[in-house]
């Protein structure tokens, strides 16, 4: 059952492999892939894989295989990134929904009193 479930996920993250690797994937979106690219060796060797093809490519060298391994976990550092600086953006955005709110609260009591 459990190994089933992993099977549709890893079908999924297959498919946003290229949508990862060109940015087109949401900080949502990505949150989930990288969390099932940390637990699972297969996608993760898919994932090295295609990046290595799609930056191979232009780079052509062999002996980059390091720097493009580094340039990956580059891209998943920069992906943390941006999915803490959205959890930030969400946050702030709640605080200030939050603060609003109260304001708009305490001046309909300032109102009534
Ligand atoms: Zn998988």
């Amino acid at each position: 059952m459990k190994k089933n479930e992993n099977k549709i996920d890893c079908k999924i993250i297959e498919k946003e492999i290229p949508q990862y690797l060109n940015n087109e994937l949401s900080a949502g979106e990505m949150r989930m892939f990288l969390e099932h690219i940390e637990n699972c060796p297969d996608c993760k060797e898919e994932l090295t894989i295609r990046y290595m093809v799609s930056e191979g490519l232009d780079k052509a060298e062999l002996n980059n295989q390091y720097n493009l391994l580094r340039g990956l976990e580059d891209k998943m550092k920069a992906s943390y990134k941006k999915i803490r600086n959205y959890d930030i953006g969400v946050f702030f955005v709640s605080f200030l929904v939050f603060v609003t709110v109260g304001f708009v609260i305490l001046a309909i009591l300032f109102a009534i009193l």
